[in-house]
């Protein structure tokens, strides 16, 4: 028995005559963190239009604001849970909340983001023959039981806690990328991106790396979750969108796990803080959020192999990097 799967449509654009030379770019969730980084990378290059769509939820203007006007660039407020209707050739689809305090506002909102939003997404992909990519999540391995991370791991998330309407909705997600590629002949890329920092990061978005930059340039305290021994890997920004842009272009569908291998404690990564920023504030352990995986480190293996990609900035390096932003919106300028 096998299964004959339809052609992918060919894109109205990448197939027109006048059109050859361009590739228009949907970005969903452009006015995010990661997602106003991938449009500046792609803005660069000048044979590319983009087009962001973006509630505003987490994400503003701001991040975006030297590209508005620019012939080559369109903005659109927009919700991707209510169906789109645009002509692209591309769309990378990074529309969700990415931090727990704010997917866990409005779980049922987040719900419906990754699993209206992406059908949505898909549908249109599906319509204009569009290639498209998802940005999933390492929280697709869960509390992982197999450590580093490898893309073969089905993952331990608990269907039923706090972040679920996170990691079981992008897991959703993944399948239905995977459905329309089998189902509809679908041109697919998944990212598992793994914890990402930069400029441009939400100041009171309570994670991590945000939040000790911020106490240490305050003056205030560290607040280290407890025990403080788990682990995360840190990937600067611009490394994450160098390796999704390589997936986007290539020729494998993913799920491909993009983040940096370097591991640390949240006490290490606090000692490094104060250490760079201010040696005078101290660490304090305060009480950990419910389903807290205790490590986590991505197997980058595929990435390397398949890409040719490997993140170049080190923690030390984008950390100061950070600082500088942080600075600047904080209006607190350096001793
Ligand atoms: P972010 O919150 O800065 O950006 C998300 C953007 O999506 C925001 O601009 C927000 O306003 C927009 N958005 C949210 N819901 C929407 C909706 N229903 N319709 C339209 N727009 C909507 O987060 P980020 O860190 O830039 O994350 C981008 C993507 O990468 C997300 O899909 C996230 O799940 C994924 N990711 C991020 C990390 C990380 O460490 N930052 C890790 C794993 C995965
Ligand atoms: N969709 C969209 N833009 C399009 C095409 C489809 O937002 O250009 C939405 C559509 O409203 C639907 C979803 O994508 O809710 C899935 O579309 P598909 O055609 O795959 O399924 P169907 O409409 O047959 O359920
Ligand atoms: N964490 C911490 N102090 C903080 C915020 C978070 O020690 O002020 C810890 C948290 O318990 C977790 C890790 O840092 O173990 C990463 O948390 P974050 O929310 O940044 O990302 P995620 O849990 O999604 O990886």
């Amino acid at each position: 028995h096998t299964v004959t799967r339809p052609p992918p449509t060919p894109s109205p654009l990448r197939f027109s005559k006048f059109f050859q030379a361009n590739l228009r770019i949907l970005v969903t969730g452009g006015a995010g963190f990661i997602g106003s980084h991938l449009v500046d990378k792609l803005m660069e290059n000048e044979k590319h239009e983009v087009i962001v769509v973006d509630n505003f939820f987490t994400g503003s203007k701001d991040n975006l604001k030297k590209w508005i006007g620019h012939p080559r660039f369109e903005l659109i407020r927009h919700d991707v849970t209510e169906p789109l209707l645009v002509e692209v050739d591309q769309i990378y689809h990074l529309a969700c909340p990415a931090s727990p305090i704010f997917y866990k506002y409005n779980p049922v909102k987040t719900i419906k983001t990754n699993v209206i939003g992406t059908l949505n997404m898909l549908g249109l992909a599906k319509r204009v023959g569009a290639r498209i990519l998802l940005t999933s999540t390492s929280e697709v391995y869960g509390d992982p039981l197999q450590h580093p991370q490898t893309e073969e791991y089905w993952g331990n998330v608990n269907p039923i806690g706090v972040r679920s309407c996170y990691d079981e909705g992008k897991r959703v997600a993944e399948t239905l990328m995977f459905d329309y590629h089998r189902q509809h002949g679908l041109e697919i890329r998944i990212a598992r991106i793994f914890n990402t920092y930069g400029p441009r990061m939400n100041i009171d978005d309570g994670r991590v790396v945000s939040n000790f930059i911020a106490q240490a340039i305050r003056g205030e305290p560290l607040t280290v979750q407890a025990p403080g021994t788990q682990t995360r890997s840190f990937c600067y920004v611009s490394d994450m969108v160098d390796g999704l842009i390589r997936l986007m272009e290539g020729d494998n569908t993913g799920p491909i796990n993009i983040g940096n291998p370097g591991e640390f404690t949240m006490m290490e990564l606090a000692e490094t803080v104060k250490e760079l920023i201010n040696p005078d504030i101290p660490l304090r352990i305060v009480e950990n959020t419910p389903d807290d995986p205790r490590q986590r480190k991505p197997d980058i293996t595929k990435a390397k192999n398949l890409l040719g990609w490997e993140p170049k900035v080190v923690l030390r390096d984008g950390l100061p990097l950070m600082e500088e932003d942080f600075r600047q919106r904080l209006n607190v300028p350096s001793k």
